[in-house]
Formats: structure tokens, C-alpha cells, sequence
């Protein structure tokens, strides 16, 4: 039965979609069956992935408003030798869609139940804001995996998203929690951003990985070569930063 993840944080530009990429494809190298789903209209977990967002037959969006079922709109990743449920501008429209059907806020979450069995972690990267699409997410999830830049305002953000969390563990996912907070772009030069990053881990404790995504301009070119970073140019920092934080998951799913 697979563990299913959310990486969230309703700020864009965060670094969700690399890490989702790159976690999928590390996992994937180490042996783990992964299901990545792309809950994004922009579609760049797609795109990372080397699937081209324009030619999609069925995507996330078919799957969330009942034109398909999920193992007819999933996708094989050749590039992270993962599979992907790939997104598109279609999606979009999905938010609209999605108020007036039944169990709105958990279509993603009836979906995943049929395909489960077939892999070990299912991980969802999640749109930058706090909508009803990343509420699919969260009410499919075991846990949601953060990350984040070490800056001043991101300890803001972060509130508002952990209250998110609790509301939704509170009132429709019992199982929700906060597996960890991922520092990601991180530049060790930067003052500020060790302050940060000790202010997180003090307050924090053992949520916060011990795996640090260092700023690292490989994992930004992979995207354009349909790659994902850890395959793209593997022993690059960002890359081994990844590979470790995926040996650190597969730890912590046992303690779960
Ligand atoms: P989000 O999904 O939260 O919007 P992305 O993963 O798309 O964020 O990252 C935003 C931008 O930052 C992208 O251009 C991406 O290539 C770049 N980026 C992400 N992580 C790193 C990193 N560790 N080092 C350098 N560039 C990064
Ligand atoms: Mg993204």
C-alpha cells in the first residue's frame, strides 16, 4: 500500500515542483514503485518530467471530474521511470468544475483508492495557493512534505499553512500530518538563511530533514531537457541533496 505525500506550500516559486521531480525520480532509483501527480494547471511536474503537457489525451483534470478513471490517465515517465498523472492548462477549469460536484474536496482521494496496490509512494505537487485543488490533495495525503526557502518571510507563510493542515486534520483527514520541512535553495553564504534555517530547526525539531537542497543551477536547467535534476546531471549537489532526502523518506515512512 503506497504512502501518499503532498508537497505543499501555497507560496510559488518555492521549489515544490523540484523537489516533487526530484524525490519522485530518486525514490524511483532507489528501487521504490512512485506515482507522481501533478496537481498544477501550469503542468511543470509534467513538463520535468518529459511529458509533453500539450498532446495529453486524459490528464489530472479528467480523472478529478469523473471522465476517467486514474489508470486510464496516468502516464509512464521514461525520464524518471516513474508514473505521472500528468497536468494541463485544463485544469483550470477544474476548481469551477469541482463546486458543484459530490465530495468535492475529495475526488483526488477516491481516485488514488484503485491504484494504491501498484506502488510504494504516491506523491501529489501541489498548485501555489490554498484551493480546492490542493484541499484534494491534502484530503488524499498520509502527510505533507514542505518546502521551503530559508528567508525572513517564509516563517510567515508557514503559519498560514499550518493552520491549513490542522483544519484539515481536524475536520476531513484524520490521518494529515506534517511529515517535515524541507530547506531547499539553500546558500550556506547567506546570514540570514542560517538563521533561519537554526529558527526552524529550534522550533521544529525532528520535522525538519536533515537533507538540505543547496542552490544549485543544474537542477534549474533539467526542466528544459525533460529531465529530471538527479538524472539530468547526477553528481551535482542539488542532485545528491535529493538522492539523500529520498533515502531519508524511505527511513521515515517505517516510523509512521
Ligand atoms: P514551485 O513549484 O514552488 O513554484 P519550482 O520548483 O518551480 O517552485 O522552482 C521555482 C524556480 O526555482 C524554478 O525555476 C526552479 O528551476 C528553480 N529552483 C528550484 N529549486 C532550485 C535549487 N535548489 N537551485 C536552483 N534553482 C532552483
Ligand atoms: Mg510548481
Amino acid at each position: 500500500m503506497a504512502r501518499i505525500f503532498c508537497i505543499a506550500n501555497q507560496k510559488g516559486g518555492v521549489g515544490k515542483t523540484t523537489t516533487s521531480v526530484n524525490l519522485a525520480a530518486a525514490l524511483a532509483a532507489a528501487g521504490q514503485r512512485v506515482l507522481l501527480v501533478d496537481l498544477d494547471p501550469q503542468g511543470n511536474a509534467t513538463m520535468g518530467s518529459g511529458i509533453n503537457k500539450q498532446g495529453l489525451e486524459k490528464s489530472v483534470y479528467h480523472v478529478l471530474v469523473g471522465l476517467a478513471p486514474l489508470a486510464e490517465a496516468r502516464v509512464g515517465s521514461e525520464a524518471g521511470r516513474y508514473d505521472l498523472l500528468p497536468a494541463n492548462r485544463d485544469l483550470a477549469g477544474a476548481e469551477i468544475d469541482l463546486v458543484e460536484l459530490p465530495r468535492r474536496e475529495n475526488r483526488l482521494r477516491d481516485a488514488i483508492k484503485a491504484v494504491v496496490a501498484d506502488y510504494d509512494f504516491i506523491l501529489i505537487d501541489c498548485p501555489p495557493s490554498l484551493s480546492l485543488l490542493t484541499l484534494n490533495g491534502l484530503c488524499s495525503a498520509h502527510g505533507v512534505i514542505i518546502p521551503m526557502q530559508c528567508e525572513y518571510y517564509a516563517l510567515e507563510g508557514l503559519s498560514d499553512l499550518v493552520n491549513t493542515i490542522k483544519k484539515v486534520h481536524a475536520n476531513l483527514n484524520r490521518d494529515l500530518k506534517i511529515i517535515g520541512l524541507l530547506r531547499v535553495m539553500f546558500d550556506p553564504r547567506m546570514t540570514l538563511q542560517q538563521q533561519v534555517s537554526a529558527q526552524l530547526e529550534s522550533h521544529f525539531g525532528d520535522k525538519v530533514f536533515k537533507a538540505i537542497v543547496p542552490r544549485n543551477v543544474r537542477l534549474a536547467e533539467a526542466p528544459s531537457h525533460g529531465l529530471p535534476g538527479v538524472v539530468f546531471d547526477k553528481a551535482a549537489k542539488g542532485a545528491q541533496a535529493y538522492l539523500a532526502f529520498a533515502k531519508e523518506m524511505i527511513e521515515r515512512v517505517q516510523t509512521l
